[in-house]
């Protein structure tokens, strides 16, 4: 802009000091060519009365000087020339100002003359013997005159064109100067020149809109980061390279990324060769679905190619916490695998049984013992399968009818329901605490106690005792039930909520038992939101508390 503000500037001044020069040049050159020819006139009255009393002597004698002087006779023959031979010159009647003045008496004209090579203004005069007498004077042209006026300007013209470059060089920074200062984050607030001022307001109204837009994509932006980072799943956005686009507070924690990760390469964060294949395949398949074990958990990861016709391919990599679903996978397999094996051992026993019976290989005094062994077997048998059912149905969450009950009650019906099967060892059964009631599937409750009062019996010693006890606790409904039982070792105690797990084989297979009781409990505990806490000692007892929680004192008393 400068450049163009002080080239403009320059030429200006420069043209028009040209043009001013021209004009002056212009107004001189018509003025001295006025004043020539007005005193080439008053020259050829002067020598056409010299020429009518001395004729040539008088011509002779005037010639000198820059005025040429011709005589041309009526038949246009040249009688004397002041600048040339007369003789050598042709007819002259057909000059134009020669014709004239023979016709009105004296004429003028300008012209080149061939014979001077020069522009010549001519004043003719017709003498009374019909002769004419005709003055020439060369005429400056109006280039020459320019130049002869511009040599002593020159250094005028050259101080001229100095001056204009200084002057157009400050004008053009004045002029530049504040638009240099213009504040373009507040537009409106300026004030360098009026003529800014629609296009400042331009300016205003775009950036407002760039700030409008810009807001609208840092919400949506700030939306995506919340979203993500409340995800419960791992979500990777890579591009092409496997750069880090976008990474989730559960991606970071899943593959151990660092807090800086974007722009990372995700490869060098997770170096798993699996990972790295699945990711690479992916790019090239569009999808790609595989399982990853990271810190003892299981996950799905599943990687899409997205395909942005600006930005080229990237991958998003949501990772999935399947470790619920696969542990329950590999307990329905293991489930199956124990099921089947604990149906055939009372099976194998019963058709054994029956086929001695059958092919008469019984005694007949052993033919009542076989019978009872096969009742044994079967009872066992459909324990079994009720047991199993049951742990089924639980599994399946089965919707039971919430309710409210007592669980001291409860444990009052447990005490007479076992009354029988603790005098059999001489076990002392005694229910203690408070009444508390307890919101929930009732049969469940009643489930749970009865089985872990159960257990207290089975493995228990000869005269031992079993103490169940309800309370109340900082908001929680605790149920514990103490033996003075065989006891569980330490070792063991994280086991046997397991599926037919039992502890301690041969002692167990002497105590009758599937090795589904505890199983099912922790299964109904479930129901409650309830906690289950095992304390054991080989040889001197176990205690089982559970714990309700959620049933405040108050909420309790009320209900
Ligand atoms: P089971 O049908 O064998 O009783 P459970 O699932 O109820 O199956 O118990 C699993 C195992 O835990 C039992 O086989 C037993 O070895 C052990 N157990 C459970 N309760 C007690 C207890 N009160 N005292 C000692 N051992 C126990």
């Amino acid at each position: 802009m400068f450049r163009i503000i002080f080239l403009t500037t320059l030429g200006a001044s420069v043209l028009t000091m040209a043009v001013f020069v021209a004009s002056v040049a212009g107004i001189i050159y018509v003025n001295i060519s006025d004043s020539q020819r007005e005193a080439l006139k008053t020259e050829l009255a002067l020598v056409s009365a010299g020429v009518t009393k001395g004729g040539i002597a008088y011509l002779e004698a005037a010639k000198a000087g820059h005025v040429r002087m011709t005589w041309i006779g009526p038949d246009g023959q040249v009688r004397f020339e002041s600048q040339a031979n007369a003789e050598a010159m042709d007819n002259h009647l057909a000059r134009e100002e020669v014709a004239l003045a023979l016709a009105a008496g004296s004429a003028e004209s300008c012209r080149h003359s061939p014979t001077l090579s020069k522009n010549v203004c001519y004043a003719a005069r017709r003498l009374e013997d019909g002769s004419i007498v005709r003055l020439g004077i060369a005429t400056d042209s109006f280039l020459s005159i320019l130049k002869n006026f511009m040599m002593p300007q020159l250094y005028i013209i050259l101080l001229s064109i100095a001056v204009s470059f200084f002057l157009a060089r400050l004008s053009a920074k004045r002029i530049v100067a504040p638009l240099g200062q213009v504040d373009l984050d507040k537009p409106l607030e300026n004030e360098a020149y009026p003529e800014l001022a629609p296009f400042l307001r331009r300016i205003d109204a775009q950036q407002r809109k760039i700030s409008s837009q810009y807001q609208e994509i840092m919400q949506n932006y700030e939306d995506f980061i919340n979203i993500t980072s409340a995800m419960s799943e791992g979500l990777v956005i890579m591009d092409a390279r496997f750069g880090i686009i976008s990474i989730n507070e559960s991606a970071k924690a899943i593959f151990k990324a660092p807090e800086d990760s974007i722009g990372h390469n995700f490869l060098q964060i997770d170096r798993n060769m699996e990972l790295n294949k699945s990711l690479e395949l992916a790019l090239k398949t569009g999808l790609q679905k595989f399982q990853l074990a990271r810190n003892g958990l299981t996950y799905l990861a599943t990687v899409s190619r997205f395909d942005n016709p600006q930005r080229g391919a990237f991958l998003v990599l949501l990772v999935l916490d399947i470790t619920e679903h696969a542990e329950a996978e590999q307990r329905r397999r293991e489930f199956s695998a124990n099921v089947s094996h604990e149906l055939k051992t009372p099976l194998q026993t019963i058709m054994g049984s029956a086929e001695m019976l059958e092919n008469g290989l019984v005694k007949e005094d052993d033919v009542s013992p076989f019978g009872q062994k096969i009742h044994a077997e079967a009872t066992r048998l459909l324990k079994l399968t009720n047991d199993i059912l049951h742990l089924s149905s639980l599994d399946e969450q089965m919707p039971e009818q919430d309710m409210d009950f007592d669980l001291y009650e409860i444990a009052g019906a447990c005490q007479q329901q076992f009354a029988r099967l603790a005098e059999e060892k001489n076990i002392a059964i005694s229910v203690g605490g408070e009444s508390a009631r307890i919101r929930g599937p009732r049969s469940l409750a009643e489930e749970i106690v009865y089985n872990l009062c159960e257990n207290a019996i089975k493995y228990n010693k000869q005269d031992g005792s079993v103490k169940l006890s309800v309370a109340r606790e900082n908001g929680a409904v605790v149920l514990s039930v103490i033996d003075s039982g065989i006891g569980i070792p330490r070792a063991e105690l994280e086991r046997i909520f397991e599926r037919f797990y039992r502890c301690d084989k041969s002692h167990s297979k002497a105590i009758d038992g599937t090795g589904l009781g505890l199983s099912i409990v922790k299964q109904a505990l479930k129901h409650f939101n309830a906690q289950i806490k095992v304390i054991s000692e080989p040889g001197l007892g176990s205690k089982f508390t559970v714990i309700f929680p959620g049933f405040s004192d108050s909420q309790a008393r009320d209900a």
